[in-house]
């Protein structure tokens, strides 16, 4: 090869790696975890380097960008023995399973002894929760169990279910464990707190009103109920949830609180 040849193969080799991870989000979160995320979803994709294998957690919302995922973990651990792992089965955490799995990952199910890393099942956002607690590095993945980009979505396990899985993580790990949602930034322990007692104060509001006899639509006008609401609003956006959204959570809320009563 000439020099100029062997030069055009490195440019062509540089571009098409920027290209191919132009849509992959990658943060290294400490020696042995990194987290990726495909631009345009905001799920959170866990990746955890063990002594044989590479972890790779909720990989990922919708089936684009897989190939390029997939270069990117290989650019940082190389070929490697892939386990895949699932918070939960909603599609935009195990959109690209099926992907690693026909590319020789194993997805880790029903039997799970993985050296290293402790499953826990709880019932709050889907009736199998997993959380996931990675010890050597005191991180915890907590899929959607915990949100911090969104309201509180304990649609399966109702507050019971909630109050439940919260302590389960918040009894995982020590004061500096980092926790990891599905969606949004990752957090410590105080915030898990605060997202406790705001998701409480948003069901008794609801409660209250709906026991009053409000309607949906006039709980959506209430200011109080609004303030509530902004409280999940971490990262201040505007508008943060959409109005159809926010009624749809209402709806739900006064469903789970009619089931915990009818109980
Ligand atoms: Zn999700």
């Amino acid at each position: 090869m000439t020099n100029l040849k062997i030069l055009t193969a490195a440019l062509l080799l540089i571009s098409s790696f920027t290209a191919l991870s132009s849509n992959i989000n990658l943060e290294r979160i400490s020696e042995n975890v990194h987290i990726l995320s495909g631009k345009g979803y905001g799920t959170n994709i866990g990746l955890i380097s063990l002594e044989d294998d590479v972890v790779l957690i909720d990989p990922m919302a919708g089936k684009n960008h897989l190939a390029e995922l997939d270069t990117v973990i290989r650019s940082i651990y190389g070929t490697t023995n892939t386990l895949i792992l699932n918070t939960h089965q909603h599609s935009d955490h195990t959109g690209g399973n099926d992907y690693f799995i026909k590319h020789g990952a194993t997805l880790v199910e029903d039997k799970f002894d993985l050296n290293g890393i402790t499953r826990i099942k709880v019932n709050s956002h889907s009736p199998e929760d997993y959380v996931y607690y990675h010890e050597k590095s005191n991180i915890i993945f907590v899929g959607d169990v915990f949100d911090a980009s969104w309201h509180p979505t304990f649609y399966s396990g109702g507050i019971e279910g909630f109050e439940n899985a919260i302590n389960t993580i918040l009894n995982l790990g020590d004061d500096q464990s980092l926790i990891i949602p599905g969606h949004g930034s990752p957090a410590h322990k105080p915030a898990l707190h605060v997202f406790r007692e705001n998701t409480f104060k948003w069901v008794n509001i609801i409660r209250d009103l709906h026991r009053e006899g409000w309607n949906v639509e006039s709980i959506r006008k209430n200011q109080q109920v609004k303030n509530v609401l902004e409280k999940f609003n971490v990262s201040k956006k505007s508008p943060f949830v959409p109005e159809k959204a926010f009624k749809k959570f209402i709806e739900r809320t006064i469903t789970l609180i009619e089931k915990e009563e009818g109980m």
